[in-house]
């Protein structure tokens, strides 16, 4: 029997032909300050599909954040409030910038306090960078109320939450600017890649720049930039993989709702990503286990059914972290859903056979394991 990954890419037969037309063509790369054909078609399909004025394309979804949080002027003596339970690249780029990071802690559903988020602006403080846990929106309008009144900007990390909405809108255009990550295991793929969302034309003009080292028409830098351009053959690829979009949102709720169904019951294994005015894109179908995670992760894995602990080690408690003076900090909620969090598989290539065998393994490992 095949093993069930927790997540993987889904690569069809039209994203190796406008691969292989692109390399063809021999146009791999087109490093003018709009970017090339490949990369505007895809950037033109995100701004349709969030509502958004403007999308720019960069090869991850790290130089998303980093080309936002450059583009805004974070520098050295500036905080950034960011949560720990996340990927290290959100807090990464705050020190790519000179900037201090602030850890606060999440609630039960993973996602940024904004009463903790409130406590913890300073006079320093510059911006917040909330995380979509999972592909489940933030808590935005009071995150938003809160930063508003405190004049500090609000950055989307929006990663892992393509398709998802909040209140009806769209992730990504819930604040100054959304980062998304196109990395191969997310909702849509490019390989590498990443964008960013916005609605603020000065602010675009300058992720622009940042994304082409500062340049407009070549050896004119007039702002600090890297090279964060996305290669056209990714570009293409994401693009296809944009008109699937629907149907890969479509199966991943309905593989969802599904284990829902089969393992609502199951005491100790919680789902807390379910209030009804957001709507969740199972980018990661996750459940808070009372105890005995890891034995029920080796026991799923036996029974060939992959799960992932995303994320086993808070940032702060990473060594780079630690050794940055943030070993006295606590986040009891953080820590305590790094302990619990396991992820199963719902993503587009998991069949409806896949869902009974992953129900099957569950309510095993859970007899054994969770009580
Ligand atoms: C994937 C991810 C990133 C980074 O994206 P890359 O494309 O891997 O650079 C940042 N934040 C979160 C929450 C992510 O899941």
């Amino acid at each position: 029997m095949d093993f069930i990954p927790v997540n993987k890419p889904i690569i069809g037969e039209d994203e190796k032909k406008a691969v292989l037309d692109v390399v063809s063509s021999g146009m791999l790369v087109n490093p003018s300050f709009e970017g090339g054909a490949q990369v505007r078609a895809f950037e033109g399909k995100l701004r349709k599909l969030l509502g958004v004025k403007h999308a720019v394309a960069v090869n991850s979804g790290t130089a998303a954040l980093h080309t936002v949080l450059m583009a805004l002027g974070v520098k050295p003596g500036d905080e950034v409030v960011v949560p720990s339970f996340t990927f290290v690249a959100t807090a990464n780029v705050v020190l790519a910038c000179g900037a201090k990071p602030v850890f606060v802690d999440i609630k039960d559903d993973y996602n940024m306090d904004p009463d903790a988020f409130r406590k913890a602006i300073t006079r320093k403080t510059k911006a917040v960078i909330p995380v979509h846990v999972y592909g489940y929106p933030a808590d935005m309008d009071e995150i938003r109320e809160i930063a508003d009144s405190k004049s500090v900007k609000v950055v989307e990390d929006a990663a892992e939450s393509l398709g998802a909405t909040y209140k009806g809108v769209q992730t990504g255009k819930l604040s100054d600017a959304g980062c998304f990550s196109l990395y191969a295991t997310k909702v849509v793929t490019s390989g590498e890649g990443g964008a960013i969302s916005t609605d603020d034309d000065e602010l675009a003009e300058l992720l622009r720049l940042v994304r082409n080292h500062g340049q407009v028409h070549g050896y004119d830098s007039r702002h600090l930039g890297y090279n964060y351009r996305l290669p056209e053959m990714s570009a293409a690829l994401a693009s296809v993989q944009m008109d699937r979009l629907d149907g890969f949102l479509d199966a991943r709720e309905r593989n969802a709702k599904r284990l829902m169904e089969m393992l609502g019951s199951v005491d100790g294994a919680e789902f807390t990503q379910d209030a009804t005015d957001r709507t969740h894109c199972y980018y990661l179908y996750t459940l808070r286990l009372k105890k005995g995670r890891d034995r029920v992760k080796e026991s799923l894995a036996a029974a060939g059914v992959g799960s992932g602990v995303y994320w086993p080690v808070p940032v702060h408690r990473t060594p780079l972290y630690q050794g940055l003076g943030y070993s006295k900090k606590k986040l009891p909620r953080t820590e305590d859903a790094a302990k619990r969090v396991l992820s199963i598989p719902v993503h587009p290539g998991v069949s409806q056979g896949d869902l009974k065998r992953v129900r099957d393994a569950f309510l095993s490992a859970a007899r054994e394991h969770l009580r």
